[in-house]
């Protein structure tokens, strides 16, 4: 049950990562995993760098076997060891500014306030990114349990933001740490 790199043969797959088309022609990364309704197996596509944030392991693992030349290689494989280095940074799925004050930080258990930035959190449950709320931006450090730059993690994931939106957010993790 080996892991795939192809390039898509149609425009009709969907990203798992970032729920958007994969262009025809495009690389994909194929996650190949026991298909639960019936016999055999089936492929869940990603675009590689989605696959790198989202599903680190897997893509880590599909580096090693796959012998035949993959664009970007050490780019992909230099997210997804990042992103595998704390097991919580694949559950990263943007940010936003809260639309109201209605959500609690999964981190702090305050409620975020709107207006407020926050990061939209997945949970990979059997072959599934399941929306599993908010922490506050603040919060990232202890809840992820690193320090690292999550900026591009974060803005991998949060195609929405205009580019102001994008510089604010920027300044406000260099800002605090
Ligand atoms: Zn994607
Ligand atoms: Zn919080």
């Amino acid at each position: 049950m080996a892991h795939v790199f192809e390039h898509a043969s149609s425009g009709r797959s969907k990203c798992r990562g970032c729920s958007q088309a994969i262009a025809k022609g495009e690389l994909r990364f194929g996650e190949r995993l026991p298909n639960p309704f019936a016999e055999g197996e089936m492929t869940h596509w990603f675009h590689p760098l989605c696959a790198a944030f989202k599903r680190p392991e897997a893509l880590l693992q599909a580096l090693v076997e796959w012998q035949e030349p993959v664009p970007d290689r050490e780019a992909l494989e230099g997210v997804a060891r990042r992103a595998s280095a704390q097991k919580r940074l694949p559950r990263i799925d943007g940010a936003e500014r809260s639309p109201s004050s209605q959500a609690r930080c999964r981190h702090c258990h305050e409620p975020i306030e709107k207006g407020a930035w926050r990061v939209r959190l997945v949970f990979y449950e059997e072959g599934t990114f399941n929306p599993s709320g908010f922490i506050h931006l603040a919060c990232r450090e202890p809840y992820f349990e690193t320090a690292d730059d999550i900026l591009d993690h974060l803005l991998h994931f949060s195609r929405a933001l205009g580019a102001e939106d994008r510089n604010e957010l920027q300044r406000l993790l260099r800002e605090n740490g």
